[in-house]
């Protein structure tokens, strides 16, 4: 299944999974600040949740082992398997980076 690359917002180049970084990361063409649409961030992590917990849950921990084991996993399960997989399946338009607190109205 072919997916849809992602790309820079200002020149167009495509940007590999591996330069995302948060909240900002530099695009390798134009050398603008770029970073993922927070809605996306928000799902992708709310989503880790059930991933995190149906992989414990397989993996036959069951009671308070479940919910523990599962709240020490999240960042491991959002960063190897959900974050991975989402920017895959459902690649994100990226954006230009505006600080918290910016209008957007600096240079270009
Ligand atoms: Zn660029």
């Amino acid at each position: 299944m072919a997916s849809k690359q992602m790309r820079c917002p200002e020149c167009g180049s495509a940007v590999a999974a591996n330069d995302i970084r948060s909240p900002s990361f530099t695009c390798k063409q134009c050398h603008r600040e770029l970073s993922m649409p927070r809605r996306y961030w928000l799902i992708v992590r709310l989503s880790t949740v059930p991933v995190a917990f149906l992989l414990c849950f397989a993996l036959g921990l069951r009671g308070i082992m479940l919910f523990v084991v599962c709240a020490a996993a999240l960042p491991l399960v959002g960063g190897l398997v959900v974050i991975p997989l989402s920017y895959r399946l459902f690649p994100p338009t990226l954006e230009r980076y505006l600080p918290e607190g910016s209008l957007g109205l600096g240079s270009k």
